[in-house]
């Protein structure tokens, strides 16, 4: 039995208990499988306030984890397989053994969804991003790809346009999903060029991007792009399936925010990437970790 129990360790989740052990909670950190979350999967993070040389991703982690440990969070390296959120205090089942709490933050990510291709694994941080906000500013002036024809993707398209020389847009289809005002804007821009009916066959290149190898649905054709960096905007799957029939979940999967981090339980709050698919930063995930530790920490008074 603790005081409170944080569900995953990115930036959300760590900071999140950097809060609640310092005031004066006994906290325990549920790690899951990917301990310190996504960051661990990148190189270099230009854009976390503190590291005017930037910092990467793994020591950025490294590092905070270390705060919450030196201030005196618990840490289970271990990942949650069930929860009862209907009895008080909760149930949090790991797969090695059942905890208690009086309160919950749930801080548990999102994975990009990728295209699948081998070539795209190779070249993972090597000019292939899943994060245009992130890793888009490597490529000032280079001519650039972006797979995806969602609101995310022509966003992302439209970040880019202010950073690189050329953007262009793969779509499988000839129309976009995005809404009406981000297409509008999106055909307005002169350095978008769209290519439709298309789907990547593979990102080519061996240390860095080179191109990609296009095939035309319609025709079967086959056709290659260079380009120095490939942005996949095809989605992002929240890490929830524990949660579901648990808390509130959004259509898309992720979970609801009633107010203030809260959950549809009492004493269930919610932090990071798992509820805000809209700004996916680890900046903002650790802002909003903090939020919910206040959060949790006023419940608890008030109990
Ligand atoms: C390749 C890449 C590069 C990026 N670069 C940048 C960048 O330069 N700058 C920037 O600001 N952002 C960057 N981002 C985005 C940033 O990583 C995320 O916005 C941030 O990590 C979100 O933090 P989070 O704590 O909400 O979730 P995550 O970092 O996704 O962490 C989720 C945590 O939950 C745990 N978990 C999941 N399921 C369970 C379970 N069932 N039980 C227990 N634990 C569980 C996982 O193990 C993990 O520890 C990048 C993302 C990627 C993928």
């Amino acid at each position: 039995m603790v005081k409170a129990i944080v569900i995953g360790s990115g930036p959300a989740g760590l900071t999140a208990a950097i809060y609640l052990v310092r005031a004066g909670l006994e906290t325990t950190v549920i790690s899951g499988d990917q301990p310190g979350g996504q960051l661990i999967f990148t190189t270099d993070v230009e854009n976390f306030p503190g590291f005017p040389g930037g910092i990467l991703g793994p020591d950025l982690m490294t590092k905070i984890r270390e705060q919450a440990e030196k201030v005196g969070a618990n840490f289970l390296d271990s990942t949650v397989i069930g929860v009862d959120f209907q009895t008080k205090p909760f149930v949090i089942k790991t797969l090695e053994k059942e905890l208690t709490a009086d309160a919950v933050i749930i801080a548990t990510g999102a994975s990009a969804l990728w295209l699948g291709l081998e070539s795209e694994e190779k070249l993972k941080g090597k000019g292939v991003s899943a994060c245009a906000t992130c890793d888009g500013f490597f490529f000032k002036d280079k001519e650039v790809c972006l797979v995806g024809g969602g609101d995310v993707a022509i966003e992302d398209a439209l970040f880019m346009a202010k950073i690189a020389k050329k953007v262009t847009v793969i779509n499988r289809r000839d129309e976009l999903r995005a809404t009406h005002v981000l297409q509008q804007r999106a055909f307005a821009e002169p350095k978008i060029k769209f290519v439709w009916w298309s789907i990547v066959k593979e990102i080519m290149g061996e240390d860095i991007v080179t191109g990609m190898k296009l095939e035309n649905v319609e025709t079967g054709e086959v056709k290659e792009l260079s380009c120095s960096a490939v942005f996949i905007a095809i989605g992002h799957k929240p890490n929830t399936d524990v949660f579901r029939g648990k808390v509130n979940l959004l259509p898309n999967g992720f979970i609801k925010l009633e107010e203030k981090s809260k959950t549809s339980v009492d004493g269930v709050f919610v932090a990071g990437d798992v509820f805000d698919y809209e700004y996916r930063q680890a900046i903002t995930a650790a802002g909003s970790g903090s939020q919910a530790a206040i959060n949790a920490i006023r419940y608890l008074e008030t109990k």
